[in-house]
């Protein structure tokens, strides 16, 4: 490692990798993950390969790391989704190995998985010639132009892609290929496991082949993860680390303009007396709940502007009237900065906030000047960086005042969100419902002074606090659900879905947990637009990371791609559902749930974890 102190100027993505490390090899890792249970032992053979790579070509690590986690670069890259569909890669897979598409159908239906039939069509299959090896090079960069590639003939190109490395494969090879291309391993490898043995050989070759103690690694593992929360980008992580030691991760690697960091965001809260006892002898002070969409500005010293979602990913062109320059008081003096604002629907005539509906009626994509008809304003909470400082550091107090000293606040088109900070609990009262009448969804409740008002990225703090109008009688908030399978409509519902499975996402096994069936709130057309939108993402069998009642299955399984948005009027310990089972022995079901609309702002990972279902079953259990 170098020396401490210097400063990094990161590199963009390569998307391009020059790997010699034999991709059977990887495969050959692959396999014995999905033959291992214990964690340990995992983490061991991940750990033990991913050295031995290091020693050999530290280069490949980079794109190994990815594979394993079935990605092809960060998440705010564009066009990095494989997730192929059945369809292309049945097709692909008979023509390759010389079997018709109804047997591999057939067989499909019997053991649910296209990489296994992959490789044991591939592996009987008489071969006239020896092919060259597959590399992890080749492989991945393969992979990128398959999920780069659209527009015409963009089916056959990935077709011949696929077909030419499923003609290379040998032993487990067509197996992990397929399920790459399927964006899911099914190997029970968690991403904190990959981190976790990422960090174990990273160490181990930095002693020069010294196992590192557990501390360590774990030490290790948490600074990459904080790294990431600034810089969500294994690639520039990793070559920080091994440029100038994993230990000084957080030295170099710092939020910067240009790349999306990972939003703070707040816990759920179901009475102002909850707040005060919560905040009690701190300063805190509260600001509007806008309803709308995150919009993470950032303005980069090349002078170019972008604006991220929630999820990192670029909506800059979403919203053509925004240019946030405008509203900078000193532009001589200002050269770059990350604000953190809510994008909100705005009617011009009337000057008011307009409901979430009307913001969501805009086009995502493609939008023109002239096509806008429903104009935004940008409601600004936070700065975390500027002039490439980062800012998250200090004070809520420091910040906002930065905040205000940088821009020009404007009704209508780039705003600062409402605040007062008061300890009365009438004063809160008033706010709150001020906030209500006002289009807003409640209050935001901030710690204002001292190390708890720093700005945690990614972090779901008990710093920040929600407290939403609607919500106050039911849990205290809403739960983002994800949309698991689906059972048939009878009556006036035939011909659609007319109920479906929900669950929640357990982050540490990194598995999908049902809590409810629901069947309440949708009118007849969102029903008959639920069906066309989810019909094309059935599959034959759940996902291996669905875990459910047998004794209580859907008709029709998803691939996991959609969030609803659901109320519950209380959560109750079930038989039959899954969410955190594992700390209670049953699970715990929404009772009375509805639906409120579908969540298309989050991707399925960042659906209320099974850890937030037990907090609100937790919490209900406390209040009554
Ligand atoms: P979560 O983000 O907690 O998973 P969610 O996406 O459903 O849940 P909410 O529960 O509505 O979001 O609450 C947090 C969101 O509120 C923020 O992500 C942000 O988009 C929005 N928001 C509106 N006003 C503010 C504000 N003044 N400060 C911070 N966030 C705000």
């Amino acid at each position: 490692p170098k020396s401490r102190g210097e400063t990094l100027t990161p590199v963009p993505s390569k998307l391009k990798f020059h790997s010699n490390i034999p991709f059977a090899e990887l495969c050959d890792t692959f396999q014995a993950i999905e033959v291992t249970s214990s964690r340990l032992a995992i983490t061991a053979i991940c750990s033990k390969f991913l050295y031995s790579v290091l020693e050999r070509d530290p280069e490949s690590l980079v794109p190994i790391t990815y594979l394993f986690i079935h990605k092809l670069g960060p998440d705010y890259e564009p066009g990095l989704e494989l997730g192929l569909g059945e369809s292309l890669l049945i097709k692909t897979i008979s023509e390759a190995c010389g079997k018709s598409i109804q047997q591999i159908r057939n067989k499909y239906r019997e053991i649910g998985d296209l990489g296994e039939i992959a490789m044991q069509a591939r592996n009987v299959q008489p071969t006239m010639f020896k092919p060259k090896p597959l590399t992890v090079g080749e492989v991945f960069n393969n992979l990128v132009s398959i999920a780069k590639s659209n527009g015409k003939d963009s089916q056959s190109r990935k077709g011949s892609l696929i077909k030419k490395m499923l003609t290379a494969c040998k032993g487990y090879e067509a197996k992990f290929l397929i399920r790459s291309l399927e964006s899911k391993l099914r190997i029970g490898l968690a991403e904190k496991t990959v981190l976790i043995s990422v960090s174990k050989a990273i160490l181990t070759h930095e002693h020069n082949g010294q196992e590192p103690s557990t501390e360590m690694v774990e030490q290790a593992e948490s600074l990459i993860r904080d790294a990431f929360c600034q810089v969500p980008n294994y690639e520039m992580i990793i070559n920080v680390a091994l440029q100038y030691g994993i230990m000084n991760l957080n030295q170099h690697i710092k939020l910067r303009p240009g790349i999306p960091l990972q939003p703070m965001l707040a816990k759920p809260t179901k009475s102002i007396s909850e707040v005060l006892d919560r905040f009690q002898g701190t300063k805190f002070t509260c600001e509007y709940k806008y309803d709308g969409e995150r919009a993470q500005v950032h303005l980069c010293r090349d002078g170019s502007m972008k604006i991220y979602s929630r999820n990192g990913e670029d909506m800059t062109e979403r919203y053509p009237e925004i240019d946030v320059k405008h509203y900078v008081k000193d532009l001589g003096a200002t050269k770059s900065f990350i604000v953190d604002s809510e994008a909100v629907a705005w009617d011009q005539e009337q000057g008011k906030i307009l409901p979430f509906q009307v913001l969501s009626t805009r086009k995502r994509k493609g939008v023109e000047l002239k096509d806008v008809k429903v104009r935004v304003c940008l409601y600004a909470f936070d700065i975390l960086c500027l002039n490439d400082e980062p800012l998250i550091n200090k004070s809520f107090h420091e910040r906002r005042q930065i905040l205000l000293d940088t821009f020009n606040g404007t009704q209508g088109q780039f705003d600062f969100a409402n605040e007062l900070t008061t300890t009365n609990f009438d004063e809160l009262q008033k706010y709150l419902d001020q906030s209500v009448k006002d289009s807003c969804e409640g209050l935001m409740v901030k710690m204002l002074e001292g190390e708890e008002s720093h700005y945690e990225p990614s972090k779901r703090s008990r710093n920040w606090l929600k407290l939403k109008k609607d919500y106050l009688e039911g849990v205290g908030d809403s739960l983002d659900l994800v949309v698991l399978g689906a059972y048939y409509g009878r009556g006036k519902r035939t011909g659609t879905y007319g109920g479906f499975l929900l669950g929640c996402y357990n982050l540490d096994s990194e598995e999908f947990e049902t809590c409810c069936k629901i069947g309440t709130g949708f009118s007849d057309e969102m029903l008959q637009d639920l069906y066309t939108k989810l019909k094309d993402t059935t599959v034959e069998h759940p996902s291996t990371n669905v875990i459910y009642d047998s004794s209580a299955p859907a008709d029709v399984w998803f691939e996991p791609s959609m969030l609803f948005e659901v109320l519950t009027a209380d959560l109750s310990l079930s038989p039959v559902y899954k969410a955190g089972f594992e700390a209670f022995g049953k699970g715990i079901s929404l009772r009375f749930p509805r639906f409120v609309r579908i969540r298309d702002d989050k991707n399925v990972t960042d659906a209320t974890s099974s850890d937030q279902v037990i907090e609100f079953y937790e919490s209900q259990a406390h209040m009554k």
